[in-house]
């Protein structure tokens, strides 16, 4: 199935663009402290504006619930993406009408109790708002919204330009791999990546496990994991998990070794061992170097490798070395075109910004539940409302 791009519109000279884009940045007194998200508005930005376009932004900003917080209005944003835009954006509030200006930001759509209820009415007065719809925000496509797949059954509607590459890229790593493809999910429990690991044991040729979640998986393979981060109530799971993907031809990858300290905190004393060899009073908060180099040498033959979640406790050092070592010889992979590493969700993008591989990786999705939604298999509402019949 092919999704519609701008190009699909038709001829947009004089016509209006209302454009779903993610907002949702970080603000510190006022001020935008990381424009990654509004540099990503851009290229679609330019692309409408150069088809004679002009255009409505519609975006969320926190989580105000229908309710008008002044703290999460989107006028605060104004400045900042005048700026990255290089045009000024002009303001509207919900009920004014749309000012005679190439860019409008309309204010937080969640100030509507109706947005996150795909309300009827809520997606007619957005779509009232322009003749074409084009959804810019992955990070917003899991939702069912107003503003995402309500507006986009009422007006022609297109993926823009960052979704587009959004799109490819995910395309590129699970739906038509090259292959072997591996699959690494990482991260503190079983429990919450439940029906990505189902998912993705029926699509990978080999799933990397690591993070607090391998201790469990360790534990259902009869170890002993100490005081370690460890879902004795998900040994079960873990268990179905593995079965599933023997079925399937995968081959999962656990943790041989370890860094196991007493304490859970920043340069607390640590020793390396293999995984069968916790004491009592003992915590695995990082892989060992043997499973780095397992990794690495896995890396060798596969080609395309789908990244979630951290290897260890990487926030607290040295236990990030698990997670370095793993994103170093990603990025190196990468480098040398041997490799299509696509990587994603919130404490993962973290974690690769800590290992300095950002620029390395083939691409890295900012969404969260959008790319675990993705990870699980499942639609998205907001992007299946972009597919060609
Ligand atoms: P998630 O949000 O599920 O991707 O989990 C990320 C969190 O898992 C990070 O805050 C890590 O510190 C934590 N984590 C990863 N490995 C471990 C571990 N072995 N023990 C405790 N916490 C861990």
């Amino acid at each position: 199935m092919r999704f519609r791009c701008i190009e699909d519109l038709g001829d947009l000279r004089g016509r209006r663009a209302v454009v779903r884009v993610d907002l949702n940045v970080p603000m510190q007194d006022g001020k935008v402290t990381d424009k990654t998200r509004l540099e990503a508005v851009k290229p679609t930005v330019d692309a409408l504006m150069g088809a004679g376009a002009n255009i409505v932004l519609l975006a969320h900003f926190g989580r105000p619930k229908g309710e008008r917080i002044a703290s999460m209005s989107l006028k605060q944003v104004v400045p900042a993406l005048s700026d990255v835009l290089g045009v000024g954006v002009a303001f509207i509030d919900h009920g004014d009408p749309v000012p005679d200006a190439s860019v409008t930001l309309l204010e937080n759509t969640r100030y509507l109790i109706g947005e996150e209820k795909n309300d009827p009415d809520v997606a007619k007065g957005f779509a009232a708002l322009g003749d074409v719809f084009v959804n810019d925000a992955f990070s917003a496509a899991h939702r069912a919204h107003a503003s995402t797949a309500g507006i986009a059954a009422l007006l022609p509607s297109a993926a823009g330009k960052t979704m587009e590459r959004e799109l490819a890229a995910l395309n590129t790593a699970l739906a038509n791999p090259a292959r072997p493809v591996a699959a690494l999910v990482g991260g503190a429990k079983v429990s919450s990546k439940i029906a990505v690991l189902k998912n993705l044991v029926t699509k990978v040729d080999h799933l990397i496990i690591g993070g607090g979640m391998a201790n469990t998986f360790l534990m259902a393979k009869g170890l002993s994991v100490g005081k370690s981060l460890a879902e004795k109530d998900y040994v079960a799971t873990a268990i179905e998990i593995m079965t599933v993907a023997k079925q399937h031809a995968c081959t999962i990858h656990l943790p041989s070794d370890a860094m196991l300290a007493k304490d859970f905190k920043a340069g607390a004393d640590y020793r390396i061992a293999t995984v069968n060899d916790v004491a009592d009073d003992e915590m695995i908060l990082d892989c060992g170097p043997a499973s780095i180099a397992h990794v690495d040498d896995l890396l060798v033959e596969v080609q395309t490798l789908v990244w979630n979640g951290p290897m260890g406790a990487f926030e607290i050092q040295p236990f990030d070395t698990g997670t370095n070592g793993v994103a170093k010889a990603a990025a190196r992979a990468c480098r040398s075109n041997r490799l299509i590493a696509v990587a994603g969700g919130g404490d993962t993008v973290a974690a690769l910004a800590h290992a300095n591989v950002v620029d390395d990786l083939t691409f890295i999705s900012t969404a969260g539940g959008a790319f675990l939604e993705w990870m699980e298999g499942k639609d998205l509402p907001g992007v299946q409302a972009l597919f060609t019949d």
